[in-house]
């Protein structure tokens, strides 16, 4: 933990006081150098708070707000989002990747230094400054843990199922992978009316406790991507529609193939590594129309999913507060991503504020 200087909002630009940040694989991704990064950097992409501040020019957020963040603020002139596909927006990707924000500068220093921003957003700290873009406004009786798992893994898995995939009710649906996203595939099919919803996990123990969240039957990976497949097609009753591929394994996405019916999909949405590579059989593709497709922050647009995301919680049909499985002060950090790298969390929240102390 170290003091770093922030400077204030530019143009169209927010300064937040953060009250929860989720600990996300990306961010591990970012340490352990699956993903590159750069650094040194404010990691921590999954946050909600208050703003603090606003920068020139800024109409959709006003001091005191409660907002989520959104690290994918489309920049709605790009060919992706003149196509409609605001989630991949070509501008917000190069800009994530220079570490610095859309201006492709940082607020942030060290000792006269630049330090760089995470996912647009750096939400392991107390302050943050981000795009206007990526501030959704949320009502006052969400809590910020849950508001911030909303911002990444909630939206990831909720969407896949809701808007990559467009699950259907009495479509059978299979979830490789129990961790924050895949539990969220899991409750966004189940509020589509999916049925079954077959868990799968190394951990059975983790794939059972599935069943909180909508899952109707659960799967212990068997050790190979082959036998777990044909498990899942027993559970199943003969094959899924929809199989989200939670976990970035080249194995568990064959699995997921291995596990749909004709017409079904594998919908991929954990990051593999860059040097991956996914080995299906051919012939099932044209045999049966099987489908393989990736989900991008499931095909979300956060300021209209954000949202309709949220009241479905307060209506108690996305048990989205069963997913904090433990809330730690900053200062835990370390502890945090034990937890995750253990698989012994659902997913811990940092706690940012004095008063959000569990
Ligand atoms: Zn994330
Ligand atoms: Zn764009």
């Amino acid at each position: 933990m170290v003091d770093v200087e922030l400077d204030p909002p530019k143009q169209h630009e927010v300064l937040v006081r953060l009250h929860a940040s989720g600990v996300c694989h990306s961010d591990q991704n970012a340490i352990d150098g699956t993903a590159a990064t750069r650094c040194p950097a404010v990691l921590g992409h999954e946050g909600a708070g208050v703003v603090e501040a606003v920068g020139p020019g800024v109409t959709a957020v006003a001091a005191g707000d409660r907002v989520a963040l959104s690290w994918l603020p489309a920049c709605g002139a790009c060919d992706e989002c003149r196509r409609d596909l605001p989630h991949l927006c070509a501008a917000a990707f190069p800009a994530m990747e220079a570490g610095g924000l859309l201006d492709g500068t940082t607020r942030l220093s060290h000792d006269g230094r630049h330090v760089y921003h995470y996912s647009l957003l750096s939400t392991f700290a107390e302050h943050t400054v981000v795009p206007e873009a990526s501030c959704i406004p949320i009502p006052a009786d969400v809590p910020f843990d849950v508001a911030a798992l909303v911002g990444c893994a909630i939206t990831t898995g909720v969407c896949a199922a809701w808007r990559t995939a467009r699950v259907a009710p009495g479509e059978r649906v299979a979830v490789f992978g129990c961790g924050g996203v895949g539990l969220s595939a899991v409750m966004g099919a189940a509020a589509a009316g999916a049925a079954p919803i077959v868990a799968v996990d190394v951990s059975l123990e983790r794939a059972q406790a599935a069943a909180e969240f909508g899952a109707t039957a659960a799967v212990a990976w068997s050790g190979d991507a082959d036998t777990t497949g044909a498990a899942v097609q027993d559970a199943s009753g003969g094959g899924v529609d929809h199989a989200f591929e939670a976990t970035g394994r080249p194995e568990a996405m064959r699995a997921a193939f291995l596990s749909v019916r004709p017409r079904g999909q594998a919908v991929l949405i954990g990051i593999p590594r860059a040097d991956a590579e996914l080995r299906v059989p051919a012939r099932l593709i044209p045999r049966g129309e099987r489908r393989v497709i990736g989900a991008l922050y499931g095909s979300a647009r956060p300021e209209r999913d954000f949202g309709l995301i949220l009241d479905a919680y307060r209506r108690g049909r996305l048990p989205l507060d069963r997913l904090i499985s433990h809330r730690l002060p900053l200062e835990r950090i370390e502890d945090a991503f034990g937890l995750l790298r253990e698989g012994g969390a659902r997913r811990a929240v940092l706690a940012l504020g004095p008063e959000d102390a569990a």
